[in-house]
């Protein structure tokens, strides 16, 4: 390593900022996440720990700009994907200060809770429209225009005529019941 006092820090890219080794190349998880850990560390499967340096950069998919506005401090809003697939919107101007270690900028967060689209079939329930929902985590599913949620008591309310689209349902359907307020 160089020791160059002017040239402060621009070669961040690819050096661990822990220990200034040189980083790993880019590996993808199963789930389809990208990291790129230090070429001082490794994942021990049997004790599953990292062993030698820690340092892990995880690679999140470009925060997408939305034609949106912050209702709190009206800068535009983001669109992010969790690591579980889950999408939610933020303000443009909250950030992570890493040294605090606290948030900075504005707080406030809105999960995305997909999108729905009314269909030309009738609920075999009680015939009112059917709609077309596309869940936060991407998972499409039929269900019955009456249908809402009752946020005080946290309850599904109207027809609960559901149809699932996707081969396999849920393990657990009331996690991924879309209907927060949609
Ligand atoms: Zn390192
Ligand atoms: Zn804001
Ligand atoms: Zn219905």
């Amino acid at each position: 390593m160089k020791k160059d006092k002017s040239g402060a820090k621009e070669t961040e890219s690819n050096k661990c900022p822990v220990c200034g080794s040189d980083l790993q190349p880019i590996e993808e998880l199963p789930s389809g996440k990208r990291l790129q850990r230090c070429s001082k560390g490794s994942w021990n499967s049997e004790t599953k720990q990292v062993e030698g340096c820690k340092f892990v950069r995880w690679f999140n998919p470009d925060p997408e700009k939305l034609d949106e506005k912050c209702p709190k401090c009206g800068n535009p809003l983001i669109m992010i994907t969790t690591r579980s697939g889950k999408k939610l919107k933020k303000c443009s101007t909250a950030g992570w200060d890493r040294e605090k270690r606290e948030a900075t900028g504005c707080d406030y967060v809105e999960w995305f809770q997909g999108s729905k689209e009314e269909l030309d079939e009738k609920c075999p329930k009680c015939g009112n429209i059917l709609q077309l929902v596309t869940t936060s985590n991407g998972k499409k599913l039929k269900k019955c225009s009456t249908a809402g949620w009752d946020r005080e008591t946290r309850k599904a309310t109207g027809c609960d005529y559901v149809e699932w689209l996707n081969e396999k349902k849920p393990s657990n359907g009331d996690e991924n019941f879309p209907d927060h307020e949609i």
